[in-house]
């Protein structure tokens, strides 16, 4: 697709952040650049307008920027799912392991129910932990996570193994 292209060339690399090493794939620059922002909006709700989902779920903080404009487009709610203690609700929560340590990510208690279709989306896959945490909440509570989809999958760290059966589905790749 054509549009790939201007969405890969808009996304900014900062060397070193947010650590020494670290080479981070910024998607502020691409928000900037209407066209490829909506160039990526539009990319996900052709791939999943005719596809009977429900509920998209975006995982803070950068899947709070694509989730809800896709969700409106396709006639699905937007939930979001959110690091611990952020949520006034009810919640169930699901630990996940980080490089160094763990992280939680919590969803309300309600949002969903069982049987719904979900789409989970966030800007990037890096080893997977984060989209896996996201996916087992909805799948505890019955839901069906449809696909998880991503602006960015970086490669080599086989995010995309950890997701075991469930597809992905990426605009861009990076190393
Ligand atoms: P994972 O859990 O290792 O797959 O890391 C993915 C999570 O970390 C996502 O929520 C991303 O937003 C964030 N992340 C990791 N690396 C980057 C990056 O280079 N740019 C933007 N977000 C990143």
């Amino acid at each position: 697709d054509p549009r790939i292209a201007r969405i890969s060339s808009a996304i900014r690399v900062i060397p070193d952040f947010p650590k020494p090493g670290i080479m981070f794939q910024d998607i502020t620059t691409m928000l900037l650049d209407t066209k490829a922002f909506k160039d990526t909006i539009d990319l996900f709700v052709e791939r999943y307008r005719d596809k009977n989902i429900s509920v998209v779920a975006g995982v803070e903080a950068r899947g709070f920027i694509f989730g809800p404009p896709i969700a409106l487009a396709i006639g699905a709610k937007f939930v979001p799912m959110r690091k611990p203690n952020k949520l006034p609700g009810e919640v169930i929560s699901e630990e996940y392991s980080l490089e160094y340590g763990t992280d939680k990510m919590e969803m309300h208690v309600g949002a969903v129910e069982a049987g719904e279709r979900a789409l989970v989306i966030d800007d990037l896959i890096a080893t997977g932990g984060t989209l896996c945490a996201a996916v087992k909440l909805l799948e505890r509570v019955g839901v069906n996570v449809v696909e998880c989809a991503c602006v960015i999958e970086l490669l080599g760290l086989k995010g995309r193994e950890r997701l075991g059966d469930r597809p992905l589905f990426v605009l861009v790749n990076a190393t």
